[in-house]
């Protein structure tokens, strides 16, 4: 197996704004789990690096380049000249070609369906995010969507192999191959070509327009989804929504040589230091990596026992309609990891 049995050690990026509060929540409930990791905690505030440019600090780089999995809280990137996204530069540097985030209805969470299943994967490299933008005349500007065969057999590959591996039954590919015909059209061909050696696993094309309207229609439509860069960023947040919203659904970013797990909402500096915020999405997002790295029964245990405190509904924080806060659903977590339901 890829990872050994024993301890693992793990890069941990608590962010900013709520980020460090709910981090200390995961780790809280981790560690009370036994789960058998070690966390390696850096900070990525952006630092000043030899171009010039602000970007992630190395100390950081390495730990994800030496421990190849992590888990990251919200990151705030200034506003202002000479910045650049720590979240794209993250990508970039690791090169997280896949960002897979599953939206799954839960109970006590009242959403207008109580019926979703579905995993988004979102291409995470290219297309519509080259950052290929330029003035061609005064008033007229272009944006290049880049799509090459390479990241489309890769993300297309891994949602066959994620489909697979988890029991799912149908990927559908999201896109606009009508109105862009060579770059969606390869995207397109190289799901097909992909869905051909998975024939256990239904695959269907979809024009991007209709999947939105049948996905708010009828989630149940809907398993598993792959498509290009942009249309992943805003399905991927739309069905977030279909579930309970951006402070209940994980996400992971798979690449090549490693994967970084991250809950996908902001830093809310509003209510940071505060223990308002919601540790849900973090908390599912370790479990993702849980189950990554082969951790399955201390997976499953925590989010049993996640699920049973936001189902029962006595602690909640305010996000959620309660009056508790974070570490009070913290607590209400742990006492519920190794009672049986
Ligand atoms: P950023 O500027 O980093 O995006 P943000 O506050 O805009 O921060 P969003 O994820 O866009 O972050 O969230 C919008 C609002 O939703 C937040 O201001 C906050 O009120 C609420 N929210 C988001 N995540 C959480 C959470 N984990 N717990 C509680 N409230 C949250
Ligand atoms: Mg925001």
């Amino acid at each position: 197996a890829q990872y050994s049995s024993g301890v693992r050690k793990v890069t941990l990026i608590p962010g900013h704004g709520i980020g460090p509060e709910i981090t200390v929540a995961v780790q809280k409930i981790f560690e009370a789990a036994k789960v058998p990791i070690e966390w390696d905690e850096v900070d990525v505030t952006a630092v000043r690096g030899p171009d010039g440019k602000m970007g992630i600090p190395q100390k950081a780089i390495d730990s994800v380049n030496a421990n190849k999995i992590g888990l990251k809280g919200p990151l705030m990137t200034p506003v202002g000249k000479g910045y650049r996204s720590l979240n794209l530069a993250l990508r970039k540097e690791f090169d997280l070609y896949a960002n897979v985030r599953p939206c799954k209805s839960m109970e006590g969470i009242k959403t207008l369906y109580d019926n979703v299943d579905v995993v988004t994967i979102r291409e995470n490299t290219e297309g519509e995010y080259s950052g290929i933008e330029h003035e061609i005349v005064d008033g007229v500007v272009q944006s290049i969507k880049l799509i090459t065969e390479e990241a489309s057999m890769r993300v297309a590959e891994f949602a066959f192999v994620f489909a697979k591996e988890n029991k799912r039954k149908k990927v559908t590919a999201v896109h606009k191959a009508n109105i862009m015909r060579m770059s969606d059209g390869l995207f397109l061909r190289c799901c097909r070509d992909v869905a051909t050696k998975y024939p256990d696993i239904k695959f269907e094309e979809r024009y991007l327009d209709t999947v939105c309207l049948n996905m708010v229609q009828d989630p149940a439509k809907f398993d598993v989804l792959v498509m290009p860069n942009l249309y992943g960023d805003i399905m991927s947040d739309l069905c977030s929504g279909l579930v309970g919203g951006l402070g209940l659904t994980p996400s992971g970013n798979i690449g090549k040589n490693g994967a970084l797990f991250e809950s996908v909402h902001g830093t809310a500096p509003a209510i940071a230091g505060k223990d308002l915020a919601n540790p849900t999405a973090l908390l599912l997002s370790g479990v993702m990596m849980l189950r990554h790295l082969n951790l399955h029964n201390e997976a499953q245990k925590i989010q049993q026992a996640c699920f049973r405190v936001l189902r029962e509904g006595r602690v909640l924080t305010p996000d959620l309609g309660g009056n508790g806060t974070c570490s009070g659903f913290t607590a209400e977590i742990i006492k519920y990891l190794d009672e049986p339901e």
